[in-house]
């Protein structure tokens, strides 16, 4: 009789990145088949984090996407210890110059403008030069008459190595919203795990249509600290996109195969 042997991937392999294992079920999973599921665990649903750059590929017609505002660049104002050195680091590592991404491109028929935040660039945090960023994004939405996509995930909010002038970015932000709003120009929301903080706090929250994907961790201080504060034991799934469904904070919870139909669809209503 056969047995088969209990599946075991090669030490090797992990080493080389070809295996990943779910955060969520365990499953071992090779990247190439994670790729082709837009990085979802097949098994359980699992939504792993995913480069901005990702989300471009995955949303936007091929070689459609132009990126604009690159130019715009953190700086030291403070003189904060090692900040000039983790903004180096942040930008060999990613690639990018800044913690988000801002742009124009072709999502089916639709042109629409887009800002995509980067979760690996120092934790997607909001400094001057993110919150000017977005401001831009929107008064180029308004110039030209396009929709705007915001795509966030932010693990603290607004970067610490700026002080005010990070907080500052809340204010910035929410008057870009303003003229979005002003000019009745759609404005779109997708929460990605996990957009807290001072993100959360300005112009991730306001969206005419608010998206957040599967499991999600949306809030402004995270469970942790609530718990520590309240001393309660907070409820299951507490601050999960599926919670802030129920809770009214949010419109809909999507799977990320499911975002640029969802996207399409929207559009369709709105800007048809
Ligand atoms: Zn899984």
């Amino acid at each position: 009789m056969f047995f088969r042997k209990p599946f075991k991937p090669d030490k090797k392999e992990i080493k080389a990145e070809v295996w990943r294992k779910c955060d969520s079920c365990g499953e071992t999973l090779h990247i190439a088949q994670l790729e082709k599921n837009l990085w979802v665990c097949p098994k359980c649903s699992f939504h792993f984090r995913i480069p901005a750059k990702k989300y471009i590929e995955y949303i936007f017609e091929k070689e459609s996407f132009v990126e604009l505002f690159n130019e715009i660049e953190s700086d030291d104002p403070l003189n904060f210890p090692d900040y000039k050195k983790k903004l180096k680091k942040a930008k060999e590592k990613t690639g990018l110059k800044e913690a988000c991404i801002t742009g124009k491109g072709k999502i089916d028929k639709f042109t629409v403008c887009a800002f995509i935040s980067d979760f690996s660039f120092i934790g997607g945090s909001m400094g001057s030069a993110y919150g000017e960023k977005f401001y831009r994004i929107c008064e180029h939405a308004v110039s030209e008459k396009l929709p705007l996509i915001s795509i966030t995930s932010s693990g603290g909010g607004a970067r610490m190595q700026e002080g005010i002038l990070s907080l500052m970015q809340l204010v910035k932000t929410n008057l870009g919203v303003k003229l979005l709003e002003e000019n009745k120009i759609p404005y779109i929301t997708v929460l990605c795990d996990p957009t807290m903080g001072g993100v959360m706090a300005s112009f991730a929250a306001l969206g005419d249509i608010s998206l957040a994907e599967k499991g999600a961790l949306l809030g402004f201080a995270g469970p942790r600290v609530i718990e520590q504060t309240i001393r309660q034991k907070l409820p299951e799934g507490f601050q999960r996109a599926e919670f802030q469904l129920e809770h009214g904070m949010i419109d809909e919870v999507i799977d990320r195969r499911e975002l640029k139909k969802k996207l399409i669809k929207i559009l369709n209503i709105l800007w048809d």
